[in-house]
């Protein structure tokens, strides 16, 4: 079984909007990240908490696995505290699942199965809460990039029919609850949606799409979903998409109308990640393999090495 889904619900975004994205990055290996690292720590110390709350787990259990946490290289008692605001913000939703009905179903990093949308599909949530007609996911994003919302979120959504998908026949689901907690930038977003709508969803738009991505069909499309592709640094329909920036047709103004620079200044920032990850592909390549680009060498400075072209090095 592999650890991810080719249409993973985190990648969701992207998949639907670049159908050819997941296939055309397939042969290109995953980096893990250190802060995917610190992620993955900080999800294991939520769960070690929140089984002793649910009394999954007993305290001497607790004390023992809590002690052997510390000593990983991730564990910080500043992280730890960013973890108890999820921790305190699970065990809010849980109460009040419980109040609900006392017998809710409380799952911790639950498998949740979207395949009948998606195929092969599926992901990880980090708590599920069914309480009669609710549903209720709740997300720990432990990134201090940027603020995600739950509102229209694709990967809170995927997370939600595999809820659906697995434990329908159980529940008749009518409403469902999406909850993203993001501790390190003191950020919460709530969105309810009802269980028709969501199904539509599925069925209309998620299933027509994951059909075209799975075989590596469709048009491929960039922008700020770009952000987290594989193939970001070398993508052809990236770089021409960027690059008809530079081709805007001036004539036959000598200088810029009002339009064209909104046009500019529209484009500016994915123009500038795209530049920058070019940049950080041509070092990389550099440094670790050892890649001649013509006209360009590596730099070697006093704290840092950088790339830089051959004419400014003679300088
Ligand atoms: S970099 Fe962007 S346009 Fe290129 S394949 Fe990836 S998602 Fe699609």
């Amino acid at each position: 079984m592999t650890s991810h889904a080719l249409l993973s619900a985190s990648g969701a975004e992207r998949w639907m909007a670049c159908t050819p994205s997941p296939r055309a990055e397939e042969s290109v290996s995953e980096e893990s990240s250190e802060f995917a690292k610190e992620g993955t720590f900080a999800h294991g110390l939520a769960e070690l908490k929140l089984s002793l709350h649910l009394g999954e787990i007993g305290k001497k259990e607790y004390n023992k696995r809590l002690k052997e946490q510390k000593t990983n290289e991730f564990y910080s008692e500043e992280l730890e505290k960013y973890v108890d605001v999820y921790v305190d913000l699970a065990i809010e939703k849980i109460n009040e699942a419980r109040a609900r009905t006392k017998d809710a179903l409380i799952l911790l990093e639950e498998r949740l199965d979207y395949s009948p949308w998606v195929k092969e599909g599926f992901g990880t949530g980090d708590l599920v809460l069914i309480s009669d007609d609710v549903l209720e996911i709740v997300d720990l994003k432990f990134g201090k990039g940027i603020k995600v919302e739950a509102q229209d979120n694709s990967q809170m959504k995927l997370y939600s029919l595999g809820a659906i998908n697995d434990f329908g026949f159980l529940y008749d689901i009518k409403t469902i609850k999406m909850t993203i907690c993001q501790p390190r930038l003191d950020h919460v977003s709530t969105d309810e949606l009802v269980a028709d709508d969501l199904l539509n969803w599925a069925d209309n738009i998620v299933r027509p799409l994951a059909d075209l991505a799975y075989e590596g069909k469709g048009e491929f499309k960039s922008g700020d979903h770009c952000r987290f592709c594989r193939i970001r640094y070398t993508c052809r329909q990236r770089a021409e998409d960027n690059l008809k920036i530079a081709c805007l047709d001036f004539r036959p103004a000598p200088t810029l109308t009002d339009d064209k620079i909104v046009e500019v200044l529209t484009s500016i920032d994915e123009l500038i990640k795209w530049a920058k990850d070019v940049e950080e592909y041509a070092f990389k390549e550099a440094a670790n393999n050892g890649k001649q680009w013509p006209g360009f060498k590596l730099v070697e400075g006093r704290r840092t090495r950088r790339y830089s072209s051959e004419e400014k090095v003679a300088e």
